[in-house]
């Protein structure tokens, strides 16, 4: 067992850049061809020794936060003391900078962090392909939050692999209250059925997968998709304000981030993305924004 008193582990939020979403399996999953950036938007997990476990959590949006098990981050420390037939007899304490139920994986992410400031506390020294596996377990997003960098996820989203990225400069707009990633999905196929086209299988696009490897903002701007967009705007139709606000303050690019409400935008450079976060925030159209660079590494514990 580790000496260690406390074990901090600082986790990234993540933007879709493609996000193809093919038809409801017979599972209700649906499949997807899924590329993912991790951003410099980060919460941290601070794992200490307790009698039980226990979570708490700070951070403006902190009341929206579940402490009981259905915690990822609660989840995560159950499912590796399981795995080691120990007890999972830790505080973990989220210091949570991400937006709840905002489309960029924050719970998720709590529970990559958690994963990994558990077994560094506990000393397991778990190899990584067995981390990986308890992060699938815990949801289709947490792969890749403990992974970062650029990553295209197939399957549910759960099965990645790296793609090469160059730097890009981001702003997120925040949205007053969460939406339901499970809403969101009932929505895209309620309007797929009123539609009554076939949906395509999801395929990652070559042209966005490249425009990301050369580093270009225009290119990247160009080939941005997310098949749940139209689906977050039925549910939400206020984003298609703030989606405007910042196309017409100079963002490069504009979607919704994952299954929303948080809003993206794609920029030149950090300059500009100054620039837009001012704009959006005296737009009136969200409630708060948060600049951001990608790709960002992915869960690490803190020295
Ligand atoms: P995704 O992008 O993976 O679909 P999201 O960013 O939209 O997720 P989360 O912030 O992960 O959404 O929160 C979704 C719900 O998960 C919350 O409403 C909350 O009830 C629950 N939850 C469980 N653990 C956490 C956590 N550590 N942080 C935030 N929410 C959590």
């Amino acid at each position: 067992m580790s000496t260690r008193t406390s074990v901090t582990v600082r986790v990234p939020a993540k933007v879709n850049v493609q996000l193809a979403v093919g038809a409801a399996r017979p599972d209700g999953f649906h499949d997807l061809a899924n590329v993912f950036l991790a951003v410099s938007l980060f919460d941290e997990v601070t794992a200490t020794p307790a009698d039980s476990l226990t979570v708490s959590c700070e951070g403006p949006d902190a009341d929206h936060v579940p402490l009981d098990r259905t915690n990822l981050a609660a989840r995560a420390a159950e499912l590796l003391a399981a795995r080691h037939g120990i007890a999972p007899s830790v505080h973990l304490h989220i210091a949570k900078n991400i937006p709840v139920a905002g489309g960029m994986a924050g719970g998720s992410a709590d529970g990559a962090a958690a994963l990994l400031a558990c077994d560094a506390l506990w000393g397991l020294d778990t190899p990584r392909a067995e981390l990986l596996d308890i992060c699938a377990a815990l949801g289709s997003d947490v792969p890749f939050s403990l992974v970062g960098g650029a990553a295209l996820g197939t399957g549910r989203g759960e099965l990645l692999t790296p793609v090469a990225s160059g730097t890009f400069h981001w702003v997120f707009a925040v949205a007053d209250g969460g939406l339901s990633t499970p809403a969101v999905f009932r929505e895209f196929d309620r309007l797929a059925a009123a539609e009554g086209t076939p949906i395509p299988e999801p395929e990652a696009s070559p042209a966005l997968l490249s425009a990301l490897a050369s580093g270009d903002p225009d290119t990247l701007a160009a080939t941005l998709a997310n098949d749940l967009q139209p689906a977050a705007l039925s549910l939400r139709p206020q984003l298609a304000d703030t989606l405007a606000a910042g196309l017409d303050s100079g963002a490069l690019a504009a979607l919704v981030s994952g299954s929303g409400p948080t809003t993206a935008f794609l920029v030149r450079d950090p300059e500009s993305a100054l620039k837009v976060a001012a704009v959006l925030d005296a737009s009136g159209t969200c409630r708060t924004t948060r600049v951001a660079a990608a790709p960002a590494p992915g869960a690490t514990v803190l020295p």
